[in-house]
């Protein structure tokens, strides 16, 4: 069986050079996973190539796909159709409804048919290159009707399965999309259909409820069928991971420990947290620093002792709503740090722009406590990669119920509600104060859920899932997995109970 994976962007880094273009193998988890299957079992990759208009096809992507090994072919778009589409469809309206932010919506109906065009491209990109016996496996919110434009144009016999990286809204969000029986019923013409969550797909569940009445929805677990019309097809909950080896490994090289020592003696604070986001509204910044500026205010025994290191990876930010959220975000550092800062500490110390992974591994290791805090998030890959690089088990870990990664790493972080920024200022002097071995026995169990739910397993399951001849025959373990939502944590009641603070260091 040959796999054809089609995602929105190619996994390679295209540089315009003098002498024209060179691409380079884009890093992120996604390639990390897939790469070494289409290398092994043979396949090809579909996708944008990241630059608009006409390209020399065989002069761009001939060396990139001899370099990963495996075929990767373009899909052209347009600067218009990219406006549309991308910045349009994708950026406007599936991105903020789908993480629970529909009044950011822009529900216009020229974007919902720029984005059936360009699926409808994508679709037959794949049958151009489709062979029998191959597996298609699309992914992510950017192509949600490929799936179904397959099958209108005859070609139901595909097996086809699609992974949403982002989180599935609760109904009374859903509903306001304008599209949403196309959405839904598109998504039911794959054979399989994987979320992050036992939530999400419980969303999409309560959604077919109400929208699709026919599909009949059966089992329990980890994967689920359905039954639509004379069709069965399989929904499941597959927690993207990372690639735990390769972060440790990286994390334990003396080279790493010599960052980290001269990190920790450039900002002098006996502890340093660390928050990385992407520049979006999705990721709670101002949320987060706000909640800081409360521990600061509330706890003085704080001041001179922690700097937060605020790293802001650059994105979307020629868009004026990306731009307004990094005056704010910029703002509001100032106000901390012209409020607190003395002679050698400055409680916020921000860094606006991207890390090699050397660098970016290095910060996460000289982390005394990693603070994580989206308002709604996927997974968060951030949360799950701090915890990879604390070889010696010595950080804490504060991170948003809201992020996917909540419900694998509920027993050992400690959970917060973003927008109470009361809470987040307790869970960080709470953090602050956790005794070694408190922090060694959570940081043993985020690490052992990191590990054993990593990138590889990620993609196997997935792959087992959409194989297994009954559903009997998927063999995960469900304990990670079917998890509901976190259950009331224990700091937050017991730190508004005592405002002194002084259980706040007690166990878990
Ligand atoms: N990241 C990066 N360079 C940086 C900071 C972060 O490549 O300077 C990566 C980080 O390693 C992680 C990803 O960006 O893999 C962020 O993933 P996450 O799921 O946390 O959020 P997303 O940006 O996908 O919403």
């Amino acid at each position: 069986m040959r796999l054809i994976v089609v995602s929105n962007r190619l996994p390679i880094r295209l540089v315009r050079e003098d002498r024209g273009w060179t691409s380079q193998p884009a890093s992120g988890g996604l390639v990390t996973a897939l790469s070494p299957v289409l290398r092994n079992r043979g396949g090809i990759w579909i996708g944008w190539p990241g630059v608009a208009g006409d390209f020399d096809e065989g002069e761009i992507l001939g060396p990139a796909s001899r370099e990963a090994g495996h075929r990767l072919h373009p899909v052209r778009l347009s600067e218009v159709e990219l406006k549309s589409f991308y910045h349009g469809f994708t950026n406007q309206i599936i991105w903020p409804l789908f993480h629970d932010l529909f009044t950011r919506c822009n529900f216009s109906s020229d974007f919902w048919r720029t984005y059936l065009k360009i699926n409808a491209r994508f679709a037959d990109a794949i049958i151009q290159h489709h062979q029998p016996d191959d597996y298609v496996w699309v992914q992510d919110y950017h192509l949600m009707q490929v799936g179904h434009l397959l099958r209108r144009r005859g070609h139901g016999r595909y097996r086809t399965g699609f992974f949403l990286h982002i989180p599935f809204p609760p109904p009374d969000v859903f509903v306001k999309l304008p599209w949403r029986s196309q959405i839904l019923r598109g998504l039911l013409d794959y054979d399989l259909v994987g979320f992050q969550t036992i939530r999400d797909r419980r969303n999409f569940v309560h959604c077919l409820r109400h929208l699709v009445r026919e599909a009949k929805v059966q089992g329990r677990g980890p994967v689920i069928s359905v039954r639509y019309g004379d069709r069965m097809l399989r929904l499941g909950c597959f927690p993207i991971g990372i690639g735990f080896d390769e972060f440790s490994e990286v994390a334990k090289r003396p080279e790493t420990a010599e960052r980290v020592a001269a990190l920790r003696e450039a900002h002098g604070t006996s502890q340093l947290m660390l928050s990385v986001d992407r520049l979006d509204y999705t990721k709670g910044i101002p949320e987060r620093l706000e909640g800081f500026r409360r521990a600061l205010a509330r706890y003085p025994s704080l001041h001179e002792k922690i700097t937060l290191i605020q790293q802001v990876v650059p994105s979307r930010d020629s868009v004026p709503e990306y731009q307004r959220l990094q005056t704010d975000i910029e703002t509001l550092i100032a106000k901390i740090n012209g409020q607190f800062t003395r002679p050698g500490w400055i409680p916020v110390h921000y860094l606006y722009r991207s890390m090699p992974r050397e660098e970016l591994v290095a910060h996460y290791r000289a982390a005394d406590i990693g603070l994580i805090t989206p308002l709604k998030d996927g997974m968060n890959l951030v949360a799950k990669e701090f915890c990879a690089c604390d070889v010696d088990r010595s950080g804490a870990l504060i991170l948003s119920e809201f992020a996917g990664a909540a419900i694998q790493l509920r027993t050992g972080a400690l959970l917060v509600n973003p927008y109470d920024y009361e809470g987040v200022a307790e869970a960080i002097r709470r953090a602050f104060l956790m005794p070694p071995e408190e922090r060694r026995m959570r940081m043993h169990k985020l690490r052992t859920s990191v590990r054993k739910t990593d990138i590889a397993w990620w993609a196997d399951s997935f792959m087992e899932a959409a194989f297994a001849r009954t559903l009997h025959d998927f063999p995960h373990d469900e304990r990670d997995l079917t998890e509901d939502f976190p259950r009331q944590h224990q700091h937050a009641a017991a730190g508004r109970r005592d405002p002194s603070g002084r259980r706040a260091g007690a166990g878990a």
